[in-house]
């Protein structure tokens, strides 16, 4: 009987066994990519806040720029694949997922799903390649939990839009060529793509994070900004399109949590077997070992859920609970785990040299950005009891 797979990439219960060979090739290149590219120069971009930009066409060339979309000369991955380059990005850095998860579930896929057919061919071959950058704003300073609060507007007036308000914590903010921005229309909550260029568009970068440093981060302004007719998404209706991209986002994020977490409990295992006290490994002690093993554990409860979730949105079978339930179950298990390496690696730890705190640090704003651990909670809380817990 062959032994666990316990690491340097852990696979306890051999799931490997279970992906087609595309889905291997789409793993080990994404690896190799990482390690070779991104791994060697994720600290110093953490360190000085700032997104390396030049691997924007990289990730495009690769096809990991909304790459479970098809046509406009976009990949069509199956959903496994796409899960698997979301966990291969975020075992280097949550803030490298967060450009791909939002050019790609944010950006892409809401242009895809509900755009005019002009709206596709212009924006979707350029975002694709990373020739162009996107954004989402739906977020506002009055409360991310409750985006039907919005008060950004777009005026109807006649032969044009007239779009007034302002977005925070937009992710690539600065870095866009367009926006696909959600407003109040005089028939519900709508999308509109706006080229960042526009006349009255602004995007003001917001500094001093302490998690995600390696991810743009931005305010927006829109100050009567004119919009041609044909820039709202015409399938877009109400509030639920919005929340339809934010499931598409938040399935890849529940994959990616996976891959922050291999990453620490790959550095803690080796810490646990170099690091000597009391003349042994710590490793060979007790306690290191039950947290050890239950980082292990954890991994693999969630990588089982993730599988299932990867395979039930293949068949079109996906509930928007579903995935709440894995990127709640997920984020949480990971932003515990890089507070368990954190500590197994003692005063190294708290180091930049060392990955778990700058997964730890970015696993915070994983926790709370799209719909926090609480709501979604209340969202698997609401198909238990049939009763809304959030909302007035
Ligand atoms: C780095 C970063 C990048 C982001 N990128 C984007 C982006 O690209 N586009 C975008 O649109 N947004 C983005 N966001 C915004 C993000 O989605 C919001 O921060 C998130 O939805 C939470 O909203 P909030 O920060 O306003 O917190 P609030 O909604 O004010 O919540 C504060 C606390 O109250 C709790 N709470 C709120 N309502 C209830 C309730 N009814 N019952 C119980 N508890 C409740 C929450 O769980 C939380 O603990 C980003 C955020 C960050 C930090």
């Amino acid at each position: 009987m062959k032994a666990p797979n316990c690491g340097p990439y852990p696979d306890f219960l051999d799931l490997a066994n279970t992906l087609t060979d595309e889905q291997k090739l789409v793993q080990s290149s994404v690896r190799d990519f990482v390690v070779k590219e991104i791994e060697p120069r994720i600290q110093k971009a953490w360190m000085n806040e700032e997104f390396p930009t030049d691997l924007i066409s990289k990730l495009g060339n690769l096809g990991l720029l909304g790459s479970n979309l098809e046509g406009y000369g976009l990949p069509g991955m199956d959903n496994i694949s796409y899960g698997i380059v979301m966990q291969e990005l975020e075992r280097c850095d949550s803030g490298v997922r967060s450009f791909a998860s939002v050019q790609g579930a944010l950006v892409m896929y809401p242009i895809h799903a509900f755009g005019s057919e002009a709206q596709k061919q212009e924006w979707l071959p350029k975002l694709g390649s990373g020739e162009a950058v996107g954004c989402f704003g739906l977020t506002e300073s009055y409360g991310g939990s409750d985006p039907g609060a919005m008060l950004t507007k777009a005026e109807d007036k006649g032969d044009h839009w007239l779009l007034n308000g302002s977005k925070m914590w937009i992710t690539n903010g600065n870095l866009a060529q367009v926006a696909v921005v959600w407003a109040q229309t005089g028939s519900g909550i709508r999308g509109f793509v706006v080229p960042t260029n526009s006349k009255g568009f602004t995007a003001k970068k917001m500094e001093g994070k302490l998690s995600l440093r390696a991810s743009v981060t931005s305010e927006l302004y829109f100050d009567n900004i004119k919009l041609p007719k044909d820039a709202v998404l015409p399938k877009s209706e109400g509030l639920k399109s919005a929340l339809a991209c934010l499931t598409q986002a938040r399935y890849g994020i529940a994959w990616g949590a996976i891959g922050a977490a291999e990453s620490c409990y790959d550095e803690a295992v080796n810490y646990a077997s170099d690091r000597v006290t009391f003349g042994r490994p710590i490793g060979h002690t007790q306690l290191v070992q039950r947290k050890l093993a239950i980082m292990l554990s954890r991994i693999t409860q969630a990588k089982l859920l993730i599988h299932r979730l990867g395979a039930l949105k293949n068949e079109g079978k996906l509930h928007f609970a579903h995935v709440s339930m894995a990127k709640q179950n997920n984020v949480e298990m990971a932003l515990e785990i890089s507070r368990t390496c954190r500590d197994i690696l003692g005063g190294n730890g708290i180091m930049i040299e060392y990955k778990a705190m700058r997964h730890m640090c970015n696993l915070e704003t994983v926790y709370t950005y799209e719909g926090t651990n609480d709501i979604h909670l209340l969202i698997v809380g609401a198909q238990i009891t049939g009763k809304q817990a959030f909302g007035a």
